[in-house]
């Protein structure tokens, strides 16, 4: 990855240490692996960020403790030896705090059972910490997304050539995430998701033994996740020469929903209002109650995060910032006959949206007169 300004994470810490006060806290603890990334730099799978005022300690063990110390130069590394809850007293003592904030939705509630019993300390459950300083991107995690989109483009642009008829869903999605560990990636931002036929019409349809077939649609959707950064990608084809009817309707509704989506959000637009847009178009077709989910979500180091585009969001209160990274993919699905759903990445612009998917938009997969 390109390498985050000098300064970055100092500068991430004096943010969070300017927050304390209006979370009601003289520290905090962060747990979520995302937030604990974004903040020290350290990549581990295991550990724990404990900052104060004036103090900022990385808690981890064996393990990492080379890795902490190259990677997370602006935390002090606490050396966990043990059981996390035997070390416990001895860290607080090092933080010197007695009101500490906890990430409600990352901490497990075995470990919160073993912190209640630290009778010293008042335990505050804060819905987020870091989560919205994370949604406007640095240069540097620009080009972690560019390039994991890059590769997602290039895999998804070689279904044409990868389907035919009798392939399993299975199969295809192991072909697409073969290409992109080859392009690079360090792996998926979730497993590749294949629905072809009626299968289509489940949003999140994991892949299995179904065989495809000529005359269906077929979803799918995956992203390549690369330094930590990922991408999301969704692109819905035909296999066969010539679609029907139904299939052109559904297919040039959603994608009319999403051109017009993508030609409409800017910087400073409320998540609500982003979202309606493509809804309201999908609604007037009759079509409202199959879109059953948000018109799109950031991505980050989270391939699901913030901000939200989402009918489920109050009307004010969660505007789109400029520089931050989104998805827009709306679809429509119908059961037993199965889905269609078009996504793409786009960079939040004051403008407009750049878009961040290069891949194209031809649904039609040709199949041979023997096919
Ligand atoms: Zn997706
Ligand atoms: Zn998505």
């Amino acid at each position: 990855m390109q390498q985050l300004n000098p300064g970055e994470h100092s500068k991430r810490l004096a943010a969070v240490r300017e927050r304390l006060a209006d979370w009601g806290v003289e520290g905090v603890m962060i747990s979520s692996s995302s937030n604990r990334r974004w903040l020290s730099g350290f990549t581990g799978s295991a550990g724990w960020l404990l900052i104060t005022a004036d103090k900022a300690l990385l808690v981890t063990d064996f393990r990492y403790w080379e890795q902490a110390a190259r990677q997370a130069p602006d935390f002090e590394l606490f050396r966990l030896k043990g059981k996390f809850e035997a070390a416990f007293p001895q860290l607080l003592t090092a933080g010197r705090v007695s009101q500490l904030g906890l990430e409600g939705r990352h901490v497990t509630l075995n470990q919160f059972e073993l912190l209640k019993k630290l009778e010293s300390v008042a335990w505050v459950t804060l819905e987020s910490t870091v989560e919205a300083m994370r949604h406007v991107k640095t240069e540097a995690e620009l080009a972690a997304i560019r390039a994991a989109a890059a590769i997602t483009d290039m895999a998804m642009s070689q279904v044409n050539e990868i389907i035919r008829p009798g392939m399993s869903e299975g199969e295809v999605a192991w072909e697409l995430e073969k290409i992109m560990r080859e392009a690079g990636a360090s792996g998926m931002a979730f497993p590749v998701i294949v629905g072809s036929g009626p299968n289509g019409a489940l949003a999140h349809h994991r892949p299995g033994n179904r065989r495809l077939k000529v005359g269906e649609p077929i979803v799918i959707d995956m992203g390549a996740e690369l330094d930590g950064y990922n991408s999301d990608l969704t692109r819905t084809f035909y296999l066969g020469n010539e679609p029907d009817e139904k299939f052109w309707q559904v297919y040039n509704l959603v994608l009319q929903a999403q051109t017009v989506a993508l030609q409409t959000i800017h910087a400073g637009m409320e998540g609500k209002a982003a979202d309606a847009i493509a809804r309201d178009l999908i609604a007037a077709a009759g079509q409202a109650e199959n879109f059953g989910h948000s018109l799109g979500h950031g991505v980050g180091l989270d391939v699901h995060e913030g901000p939200r585009l989402s009918h489920l969001l109050d009307d004010e209160g969660s505007p789109v910032p400029a520089g931050s990274v989104v998805t827009v993919e709306p679809g429509v699905y119908l059961p037993d006959w199965g889905g269609v759903r078009i996504e793409d990445l786009a960079l939040v612009t004051d403008s407009g949206v750049e878009l961040l998917s290069r891949c194209p938009k031809n649904p039609i997969i040709p199949v041979g007169t023997s096919g």
